[in-house]
């Protein structure tokens, strides 16, 4: 790639999960990653060394969504890896099942900060660099939603859903905002998907329990979600924009 035009894309929370398989899979396709984490370096780490080892371009960032000291640092970090054309707002969280009722304040803050402000944060830095109304030469932005905003979450995470009903709206609003300035802005609406997530949720086997029941008989792959991001960020889609995808396999 030495000597051409590296484009740099920031995929939050790209060391595990759906942010690992689409990290690996926009280096693949000649992207520049610069990648960030909150705790697991080590996981971080080795997203790095893979695309290296490929003879790609990757940096990790420490960098938390929420903070936006941090999320300027991400930026930095990317500005130095070269010109930023992609954002994937990938960090996302969930809490353990609890209804409305059991639900505190911090957990709800966390909540919000996390997956509503942190995407909108990062998507405000992505703007300012690609827009052709800051002098930039546009891109693409793809944030995670999850088909959790049009199901509701209802006894498990209905603060979750509402965060993903938040990224909708924004997703549409935010494509509209800057079409005519050379950027597009889409989301993808996972189903059940086999990442850690779910553990993080307190259900380590949500994946094995509901993913025979779902319509095609399993639970998606990493890599199965990232695909259609990728896509989506490739001048294949160049006319699509304010869309949400379902990655759910029916669900
Ligand atoms: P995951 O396996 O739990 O990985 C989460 C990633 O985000 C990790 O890299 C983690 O870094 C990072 N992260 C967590 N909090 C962060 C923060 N505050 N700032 C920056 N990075 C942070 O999650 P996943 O299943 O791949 O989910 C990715 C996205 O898809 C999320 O937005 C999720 O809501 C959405 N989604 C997932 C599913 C599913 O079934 N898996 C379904 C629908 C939607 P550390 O390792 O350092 O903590």
């Amino acid at each position: 790639m030495s000597g051409e035009f590296t484009p740099v894309a920031v995929v939050t929370g790209g060391s595990r999960g759906i942010g690992r398989a689409v990290s690996l899979m926009l280096a693949e396709r000649g992207y520049a990653v610069c990648l960030s984490y909150v705790s697991d370096a080590g996981s971080a780490q080795a997203v790095v060394d893979a695309i290296t080892a490929k003879g790609g371009r990757a940096v990790a960032v420490r960098s938390d969504v929420g903070i936006e000291a941090d999320v300027l640092a991400l930026f930095e970090a990317a500005d130095r890896l070269g010109t930023v054309k992609a954002l994937v707002n990938n960090a996302g969280i969930v809490d353990v099942a609890a209804r409305v009722d059991e639900m505190g304040v911090a957990r709800l803050q966390r909540m919000m900060t996390t997956n509503i402000v942190g995407s909108i944060l990062c998507a405000r830095e992505a703007v300012r660099r690609m827009s052709t109304r800051h002098g930039g030469t546009g891109g693409g932005i793809v944030n995670l939603s999850s088909v959790a905003a049009r199901l509701g979450g209802p006894g498990q995470y209905v603060d979750y859903a509402a965060s993903k009903g938040a990224i909708d709206s924004f997703t549409l609003g935010l494509a509209r905002e800057v079409a005519g300035e050379g950027i597009r802005v889409n989301a993808v609406s996972p189903g059940i998907i086999d990442t850690e997530i779910h553990a993080s949720g307190g259900e380590p086997d949500r994946v094995a329990r509901l993913g025979p029941g779902q319509p095609m008989g399993r639970a998606g792959t990493a890599a199965e979600v990232a695909a259609p991001v990728v896509w989506l960020l490739s001048d294949e889609a160049a006319y699509v924009t304010g869309a949400n995808l379902d990655v759910s396999g029916a669900r």
